[in-house]
C-alpha cells in the first residue's frame, strides 16, 4: 500500500500536447482516416506510459471544429445549429474518443491494464480579455465580400478577408485563467489514469455568479496545455508538433534548428520576428511560461515521431531557463 502511493508521486507527469499532424489525415478527413492516423499517433503515447511516465494528452481541434461548424452551417435549415462552444465540445468528444479507444488499444496489445479517459474540459476566461476587442481567430466557411456584410449584420459576427480566399468569421482568443475540471484531472492522475483534458484549448467559460456560461471564442490549446501543466505540477511539457525543432529563419537558407532556447533568446528570437504567430510563437511562448513559473520545470517541442528520443534528451528543442 505504502510503496503503491510512493510510485504514484514519483513517477514524472508530462503534459502532451498534439498538434494537427497528430490528429487528422487533413487531405481525406473521414472517420477511418481520423481512427487510423490517432492510432499511429498513439504508440508513441503507449510508449511513454510504457516508460513509466504519468500522461496527460491534449491536443488542438481547429479543422475539427471547423468541419462541426460547416455541417452546422449547411443543415441549419433541417436542424438548429449549435453555437460554437458547443461545437467546442463535440470535437472534444469526437477526438477524445478516437483517443482513448486508440491508446487502449495499445496499451492492451503491450499488456498493460491502465485506463484512459477523455473529460469534457472548460477552462474559464475573462470577459474583458482585450482579445474579444480584437477578434484574430478566423473560423468556418469562406463567404464572399457580400454574404459577409450580410453575416454581420445579421448575427452580429465579425468578418475579415483571410488571406485572399474570402471572407471568414474571425473570433477571440482569450488567454486561459482557470481549467474548470482540474481537480478531476488530478484525482484520474492519482488512480494512474491516463487523461485527455483541454481539447482544443478547452471550451471556454465566463463565470456568472454561481454559473459558468460558455462564449464563442478559441483558447490556444498551446497556452491552455502549459496552464494546466503548471497547476497538475507536471514535471514536463511536451509539444508535440510537425517539425523535429524549432528554427531561426524557418524555411529560408540560413535556417537554423535550434537544440535549445533560453529565456532570454526567446524573448530576443520572438522580437526579431523568428517565430510565425498563431503556429510557433504561442509554442514557444507556452513552454517559455511553464519553464518560468517553478524551478526544474522542462518543456519542449518536437514532432510525434520523436518524442521518446526528445524525452532522453537526444533531439528537439529544450527550452531552458
Ligand atoms: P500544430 O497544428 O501542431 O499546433 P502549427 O501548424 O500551428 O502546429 O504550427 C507548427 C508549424 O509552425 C510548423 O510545422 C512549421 O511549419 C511552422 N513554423 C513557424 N515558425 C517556425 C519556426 N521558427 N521553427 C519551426 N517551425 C515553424
Ligand atoms: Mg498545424
Amino acid at each position: 500500500m505504502k510503496m503503491g502511493k510512493q510510485s504514484k508521486n514519483t513517477a514524472q507527469t508530462v503534459v502532451v500536447a498534439l498538434g494537427g499532424n497528430a490528429l487528422e489525415d487533413s487531405s481525406s478527413p473521414t472517420a477511418d482516416n481520423q481512427k487510423k492516423v490517432i492510432e499511429a499517433s498513439m504508440t508513441h503515447i503507449a510508449e511513454l506510459i510504457s516508460a513509466g511516465m504519468k500522461v496527460v494528452v491534449t491536443h488542438g481541434n481547429g479543422p475539427q471544429v471547423g468541419r462541426i461548424g460547416l455541417q452546422n452551417e449547411a443543415a441549419k435549415e433541417i436542424t438548429p445549429p449549435m453555437p460554437f462552444d458547443v461545437c467546442g465540445a463535440m470535437s472534444q468528444g469526437m477526438l477524445g474518443y478516437h483517443i482513448q479507444q486508440a491508446l487502449k488499444g495499445e496499451l492492451n496489445r503491450r499488456s498493460m491494464a491502465a485506463e484512459v479517459s477523455s473529460l469534457i474540459t472548460q477552462v474559464v476566461v475573462n470577459p474583458h480579455d482585450e482579445a474579444f476587442n480584437n477578434p484574430t481567430k478566423p473560423i468556418g466557411p469562406f463567404y464572399t465580400k457580400s454574404e459577409a456584410e450580410a453575416l454581420e449584420r445579421s448575427e452580429g459576427y465579425v468578418m475579415k478577408e483571410d488571406s485572399g480566399r474570402g471572407f471568414r468569421r474571425v473570433i477571440a482568443s482569450p488567454k486561459p485563467l482557470e481549467i474548470v475540471e482540474l481537480a478531476t484531472i488530478k484525482a484520474l492522475l492519482d488512480e494512474n489514469i491516463t487523461v485527455i483534458a483541454v481539447g482544443g484549448g478547452g471550451v471556454p467559460v465566463v463565470k456568472k455568479g454561481t454559473t459558468l456560461d460558455g462564449v464563442e471564442a478559441v483558447i490556444d490549446k498551446d497556452f491552455a496545455s502549459a496552464k494546466l501543466a503548471e497547476n497538475i505540477d507536471a514535471h514536463t511539457l511536451v509539444i508535440l508538433t510537425e517539425v523535429e525543432k524549432v528554427a531561426l529563419n524557418f524555411g529560408k537558407e540560413n535556417q537554423k534548428w535550434l537544440n535549445t532556447l533560453t529565456l532570454q533568446e526567446v524573448e530576443e528570437y520572438t522580437a526579431q520576428g523568428h517565430f510565425a504567430k498563431g503556429s510557433m510563437l504561442p509554442k514557444v511562448e507556452a513552454c517559455a511560461a511553464f519553464v518560468q513559473s517553478k524551478k526544474g520545470r522542462k518543456a519542449l517541442i518536437t514532432s510525434l515521431s520523436k518524442v521518446n528520443e526528445a524525452l532522453r534528451g537526444e533531439t528537439g528543442t529544450h527550452i531552458v531557463s
